[in-house]
């Protein structure tokens, strides 16, 4: 059994505000982890101040030298796995498993970025002038502002912090106010890596109350969220207005589709389907919340997707055995029931779960049938273990059912059709498409962004890509 960390103490690297007091909850058992101050706008301020200072000095450190605090962060970020995971799933319920899978992964991006902070150069060409040479230098930022959401509270706030630092800006960094002492323990971690004061620094507080004096401060060269579509459209608005314009990065919602061809496997999708819609408790922006089924099998996979929830543990992360996590909290668990109430009202069937088991927040995987495109469960997010199956003829109506949404984050394919298969990855409007995989899961070094209103569409993140949003690139020609 790993033992429980001491939380209180993480607080001290979020620096103390005078603002209201946040209390952080485990969601499994309703304990208390910490009191937290927040930061009210003018704390905020001084916050942002702070990171910009330490800029000129954070920026002429050599880019290898950056790279090494990075590599040794994720040094002490893999050896603590254990105790960091178990502090995931106190603060925000999904499995202990999946916490540590998040943080290994944490601590290889921490690596991958400290990795490529010693290659961290331009690009040069030939010039038509024989006595030039033309090239590019890149450049950090500044300060740059991230805003990060509770459902990956580590993997998002270091897929943000590890390529902003490695291109030599400084951070000033909202977490959610749900898991704040994640990114406190991120902090705690870079600091004994080395990080010099003042170049990582939270701020903590309601995106209500202090997320304007972060994205509008003339001091913060770019905004980088990952939240909800209405948030994000928000961010981009107001940074829009600012008289200095600054970067913006929105990572947003999704409503995603998984397609089972009448070709494919019935216990390899009902594997990934389960492990898509349910893993993470259905609280993943990569999770499949739409199953498009050809007619064919429907009957089939129906009857084994049931099979295995009716064998499916709800409880607390800690215990080895759960197979989902509690609903992170009472707000989400009851939009979910709000969901499932309106998934019944507009006609769909329900036939499976629908109900909370002894306690508040374990919610049983639900699994609606009959869903049709005109249903708000078919339309949009719910952000919970909520499931709706939808009957396709073939291949060109599951495309059209999947791109009918204003979504565009992820889709998912099962099937042994190579022609169905090459038709599906050309043909959805997502920034992701998975072929005979889960469309949970993906790899750090490998681009990621979303399409539609699933983001801004702009920046990439994640891969050797998340560098370009962190950097300006200078034009040199250089003659002789
Ligand atoms: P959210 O309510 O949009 O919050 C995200 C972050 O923004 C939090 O830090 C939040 O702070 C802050 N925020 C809220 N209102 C704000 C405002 N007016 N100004 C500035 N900041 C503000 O989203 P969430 O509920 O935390 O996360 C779930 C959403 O994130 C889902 O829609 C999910 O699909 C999306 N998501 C997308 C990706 C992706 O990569 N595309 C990944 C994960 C999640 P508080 O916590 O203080 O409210
Ligand atoms: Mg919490």
């Amino acid at each position: 059994m790993i033992e429980k960390p001491r939380y209180q103490d993480l607080t001290n690297y979020m620096g103390y505000g005078s603002g209201d007091i946040l209390n952080d909850l485990d969601p499994a058992s309703s304990d208390l982890l910490a009191r937290i101050r927040s930061m009210t706008p003018e704390e905020v301020k001084i916050k942002i101040e702070v990171a910009s200072n330490a800029f000129d000095f954070w920026s002429s450190v050599p880019s290898p030298k950056r790279g090494e605090i990075l590599l040794k962060a994720g040094e002490i970020m893999e050896s603590e796995k254990d105790s960091i995971g178990r502090l995931m799933t106190d603060e925000e319920g999904k499995t202990l498993r999946d916490s540590i899978i998040e943080v290994t992964r944490s601590a290889l991006t921490l690596k991958f970025y400290g990795a490529l902070a010693f290659k961290f150069g331009g690009s040069t060409f030939p010039s038509a002038d024989t006595d030039t040479r033309i090239m590019t230098i890149r450049k950090p930022l500044g300060t740059v502002a991230l805003i990060t959401p509770w459902n990956f509270p580590l993997s998002i706030p270091v897929w943000k912090t590890a390529p902003a630092l490695a291109a030599g800006n400084t951070v000033i960094i909202k977490p959610a106010s749900k898991t704040p002492l994640m990114v406190a323990k991120l902090k705690d971690i870079l600091m004994r890596a080395g990080l010099p004061d003042g170049v990582f620094n939270i701020v903590v507080g309601s995106g209500s109350s202090i997320g304007n004096t972060i994205f509008s401060s003339k001091l913060v060269s770019a905004v980088s969220f990952t939240g909800s579509v209405p948030v994000g459209k928000g961010i981009y608005k107001a940074v829009g207005e600012k008289p200095n314009m600054s970067r913006v990065q929105l990572e947003l919602g999704g409503k995603n589709a998984m397609y089972v061809d009448e070709s494919s496997d019935i216990a390899r999708a009902t594997e990934f389907s389960i492990r898509s819609a349910f893993g993470l408790t259905g609280q993943s922006c990569t999770a499949t919340s739409r199953l498009l089924v050809h007619h064919n099998i429907y009957d089939n996979l129906k009857a084994a997707i049931l099979n295995k929830l009716s064998a499916w543990k709800v409880g607390s992360g800690v215990n080895p055995e759960t197979n989902m996590g509690p609903v992170v909290d009472k707000a989400q668990v009851s939009t979910d029931l709000d969901y499932i109430g309106f998934g019944q009202e507009d006609g769909a069937k329900l036939i499976f779960g629908g109900k909370t088991l002894g306690h508040e927040l374990f919610l049983q995987p639900t699994l609606f049938e009959n869903v049709t495109e005109d249903m708000r469960i078919f339309r949009e997010e719910i952000f919970g273990p909520v499931l709706g199956m939808t009957i396709v003829k073939n291949i060109d109506e599951a495309i059209e059912l999947c791109n009918s949404v204003p979504y565009g984050h992820t889709a998912g394919i099962i099937s042994n059709n190579n022609i169905s298969i090459n038709r599906f990855v050309e043909g959805v409007e997502v920034g992701v498409v998975k072929v005979n995989k889960p469309t949970v899961g993906l790899e750090l070094q490998a681009p990621f962004g979303a399409f539609k209103e699933s983001g801004a569409n702009t920046w990439k993140e994640m891969g050797e890509e998340a560098l370009d949003f962190y950097t300006k690139e200078k034009t040199v020609y250089w003659g002789w």
